[in-house]
């Protein structure tokens, strides 16, 4: 068997006695789609968040094509290729959408800059930081072709939501609709060209035609290969997009398997979905 995308072993996160995630296990192929369901407070959140570096795990290891990654913070991770979007949908809210897509890309392109890697050696991390906010705000130290290969990025995605975005490239995040935030942030994860692409909750908020539209554009991510882990809590969603599905209850996986068979399994419906 070829090695998984994203391998995850024995994985333990605790909050003041609380195991919000107990000694998980699972994998992701390459071109995978994997959803992790479960009650609210079962661990999903903080799953993605220790894959995505957002929290340390007690105890355990998360590979990345083999290379392990539990103890990288989220900036070395992107740069590892797990690109995510949040639960509430963040953006900057006074950048266009446009310049909102293009900040990731700064980030990951200065990742081999001298700067970058001599604070990496030295632990001060708030150079990087420093230094991308600079170029968020005041513009960018990239070179010209770097700069022409970012806006040929920008645009691409823009267009991946032509009828949605772009109309609205130039105006600021605060005065999008909720669910034009929300694809602006998948489309700033999305032009990281993200190895994996992680997603939390991200039809939630919105109503039927625009979640209708969200699963669609994942299913044509899906024909292109993109491996996806996604959080999520529309079940006829997750039934239609996803290769496999884990389900979380008390912070442990209790049961794992195709749509169909999570499905009806027994431990599942007595969890989750007959609640
Ligand atoms: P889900 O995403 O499935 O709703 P979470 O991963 O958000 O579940 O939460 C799992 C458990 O861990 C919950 O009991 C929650 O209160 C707790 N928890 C999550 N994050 C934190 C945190 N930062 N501090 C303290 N407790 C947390």
């Amino acid at each position: 068997m070829s090695e998984p995308l994203l391998d995850v072993r024995d994985l333990e996160r605790h909050f003041d006695g609380v195991k919000a995630v107990d000694g998980i296990s699972f994998s992701v192929a390459h071109g995978e789609v994997v959803s992790i369901i479960g009650p609210n407070g079962s661990g999903k959140t903080t799953t993605l968040n220790l894959v995505t570096g957002t929290f340390r795990p007690n105890s355990g290891t998360i590979a990345l094509e083999g290379e392990r990654i539990e103890r990288a913070d989220s900036a070395r991770i992107a740069e590892h290729g797990i690109a995510r979007t949040f639960q509430n949908g963040r953006v900057f809210a006074t950048l266009s959408v446009a310049d909102n897509i293009e900040v990731g890309l700064h980030s990951t392109l200065t990742a081999n800059r001298p700067f970058r890697r001599l604070s990496n050696v030295f632990l001060l991390r708030w150079i990087p930081l420093l230094a991308e906010l600079y170029i968020a705000i005041v513009g960018t130290p990239a070179s010209r072709r770097e700069q022409a290969e970012i806006a040929a990025v920008v645009e691409s995605e823009i267009d991946r939501f032509e009828a949605r975005l772009g109309p609205r490239r130039d105006d600021p995040a605060y005065s999008l609709s909720y669910a034009n935030r929300r694809r602006t942030e998948i489309a700033r994860a999305l032009a990281l060209a993200p190895k994996l692409l992680v997603l939390d909750e991200p039809t939630a908020g919105m109503n039927q035609s625009e979640t209708a539209e969200v699963l669609e554009q994942l299913l044509e991510l899906k024909a292109a290969g993109q491996t996806i882990l996604l959080v999520e809590h529309k079940l006829d969603l997750v039934m239609a997009v996803s290769d496999r599905v884990i389900v979380m209850d008390g912070g442990r996986i209790i049961a794992e398997g195709r749509p169909d068979e999570v499905r009806t399994n027994a431990a599942v419906v007595e969890a989750y979905l007959g609640r």
